[in-house]
C-alpha cells in the first residue's frame, strides 16, 4: 500500500476553547504514546472476551499462519518484525477476519497492538482489483492519522496493488473526482464531506469502518456527531469496529452507536503497585532548600536515572537550569514543545543520554521509562483545587509487577499545605512516608 503524504497544514491555534484543549491533550498523549512505542506493552493479564453469538466456538491464534493470510500481507507482518499475535490479537484477528466478518468494539492500553489489528484486517477485505474506496478508518486528529496511514504503508509494502489516501483538511481534491484508492484514512468532517458534499466516496461500496481512539474522539462532540452520520451512510453488511485505550461510560455508549452486534474484547491494563516502592519525604522550607536537599541527596547515593516533577512549567525550567550548572546532564520535558520534541526528549533520556529529566505532570502523564529507579516528586501532585491527586502519585512512582525492580520514590515538603497532602496520599494508600534526614543520608540505598 502506498500514498503520497500531503503537506502539513497551518492550523489556526489562537483561541483554544477548554474542550478543544483537553481534546489536544488527550490526542497529543495518544500521539506522543505511539511517537515513542518502539514494541508491544507487555502484560499478564488475560484478554475477555463477549462473543455476540455465545455458542460459536471461541477461536484464538497462537501463530499468523494461522490466519489464512494473503501472503504479501504475512511477508508484511514478519518484515515488521512480529512473530507472533500480540494478547489482544490473539482473539481480535480470528473475529475480524472471519466470514461474514464480525462487528467488533476493542479496548486495551495503548501499545498492545489494536492499530496493527484493525490495519491488517483492512488489508485483508480490500480487493485490489476494484478501484475504489473499500475501508473507510477515521481517526481523532490529523496527526493520528498520519500515524495509522503509516502502519497501513508499512504491513502493505508488498501489497502495493493496494492504495491509500488521506482525508484531511488540507488535501483539496478536484470537485467531481472519484476516488480510487481503496483505503481511506481520514478525520471525522473531511470524511464526511467526502462522502456526502463531494462524493468522492461512495459509501455504499464500503466493506469496512474502523473508528480509532474512541475516547480521543468523543472528547469533541463534533468528531462524535459526525462520526455517526458516516455510520449511518454505510450498507448494513459492512464490517463495524471500534477502539479504544480507556473505557468509561461515554465511551461505551459512543461505541455503541457505531457498533451494532458487537463482538467485545478487552484488556485490562496491567495495576500499578506501591508495594516495592520505598517512600519518603524531606522537609523544606523553599525552593531553594528543595533544590540543595537534591544535591545532598545525590551526593550520597549513586542515581541511575531519575525523574524529577514540578508543579509549574516555570518550577521545571529553574530547576532543570540549577541542576545543569552542578554538572548534571539534565534533560527537561515542558509543555511549550511540540509532541514531536517532547517524543525527541524522552528517546534521549531512555538511551541514558541524560540522566535526569525535569518535568511537568502534563508532559508525562501516561509514559513508561522503565530504568528509572528512582522518582521524585519537587512538587506533590495536586489537582486544580488543590486536592492530592493520588492516582498521579500513583502513576508517578508505581511499579507494575512485571517489572518488579524496587524503586525509591522522594517527597519534597515545603509547608503546612503540602504536608497536608502528603499526610493524605499516605493515608488512601495506607503505606508508610518516612521522614528522610538529608544530612544524614545512611539510611536509604
Ligand atoms: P496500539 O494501537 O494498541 O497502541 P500498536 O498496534 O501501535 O498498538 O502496537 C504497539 C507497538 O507494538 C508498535 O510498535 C507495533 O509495531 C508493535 N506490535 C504490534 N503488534 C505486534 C506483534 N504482534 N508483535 C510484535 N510487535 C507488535
Amino acid at each position: 500500500a502506498s500514498a503520497s503524504t500531503p503537506a502539513k497544514m497551518e492550523g489556526g491555534e489562537g483561541n483554544k476553547t477548554e474542550e478543544e484543549d483537553d481534546k489536544d491533550d488527550k490526542a497529543a498523549q495518544s500521539l506522543l504514546n505511539k511517537l515513542i512505542r518502539s514494541n508491544l506493552v507487555n502484560t499478564t493479564n488475560q484478554v475477555e472476551v463477549l462473543q455476540r453469538d455465545p455458542n460459536s466456538p471461541l477461536y484464538s491464534v497462537k501463530s499468523f499462519e494461522e490466519l489464512r493470510l494473503k501472503p504479501q500481507l504475512l511477508q508484511g507482518v514478519y518484515a515488521m518484525g512480529f512473530n507472533r499475535p500480540s494478547k489482544i490479537q490473539e482473539n481480535a484477528l480470528p473475529l475480524m477476519l472471519a466470514e461474514p466478518p464480525q462487528n467488533l468494539i476493542a479496548q486495551s492500553q495503548s501499545g498492545t497492538g489494536k492499530t496493527a489489528a484493525f490495519v491488517l484486517a483492512m488489508l485483508s477485505h480490500v480487493d485490489p482489483n476494484n478501484k475504489f474506496p473499500q475501508c473507510l478508518c477515521v481517526s481523532p486528529t490529523y496527526e493520528l492519522a498520519l500515524q495509522t496511514g503509516k502502519v497501513i504503508e508499512q504491513m502493505g509494502k508488498y501489497y502495493s496493488e493496494v492504495k491509500l489516501v488521506y482525508g484531511i483538511r488540507g488535501n483539496k481534491l478536484q470537485r467531481g473526482t472519484q476516488l480510487q484508492e481503496q483505503v481511506v484514512i481520514g478525520t471525522p468532517g473531511t470524511m464526511l464531506d467526502w462522502c456526502l458534499k463531494f462524493k468522492f466516496i461512495d459509501p455504499k461500496k464500503i466493506k469496512v469502518f474502523v473508528l480509532d481512539e474512541a475516547d480521543v474522539m468523543i472528547a469533541t462532540q463534533g468528531h462524535q456527531d459526525q462520526s455517526i452520520r458516516i455510520q449511518r451512510m454505510l450498507p448494513k453488511q459492512c464490517q463495524m469496529l471500534l477502539f479504544s485505550a480507556t473505557f468509561e461510560e461515554t465511551v461505551w455508549n459512543f461505541a455503541q452507536r457505531i457498533v451494532p452486534d458487537p463482538n467485545i474484547v478487552k484488556l485490562k491494563r496491567e495495576e500499578e503497585t506501591l508495594d516495592t516502592i520505598k517512600q519518603y519525604y524531606v522537609l523544606c522550607n523553599s525552593k531553594e532548600e528543595k533544590f540543595m536537599a537534591l544535591c545532598n541527596i545525590y551526593g550520597a547515593i549513586t542515581i541511575a536515572q531519575a525523574m524529577i516533577f514540578c508543579h509549574t512549567r516555570k518550577t521545571a525550567g529553574w530547576l532543570a537550569g540549577e541542576l545543569s550548572r552542578e554538572g548534571h546532564q539534565v534533560a527537561l520535558l515542558s509543555g511549550e514543545m511540540q509532541v514531536e520534541q517532547r517524543a525527541a526528549v524522552i528517546d534521549r533520556f531512555r538511551e541514558g543520554k541524560e540522566k535526569v529529566l525535569v518535568t511537568t505532570n502534563v508532559c508525562a502523564r501516561g509514559i513508561d521509562v522503565e530504568q528509572v529507579s528512582v522518582v521524585i516528586n519537587f512538587d506533590l501532585p495536586v489537582d486544580r483545587d488543590g486536592n492530592p491527586d493520588n492516582e498521579t502519585y500513583l502513576h508517578r512512582i508505581g511499579r507494575t509487577g512485571r517489572f518488579g525492580k524496587r524503586g525509591l520514590a522522594i517527597n519534597m515538603v515545603d509547608s503546612k499545605f503540602s504536608m497536608n497532602v502528603l499526610n493524605k496520599i499516605q493515608d488512601h494508600f495506607n503505606k508508610k512516608i518516612e521522614k528522610l534526614d538529608t544530612d544524614d543520608l545512611d539510611e536509604i540505598e
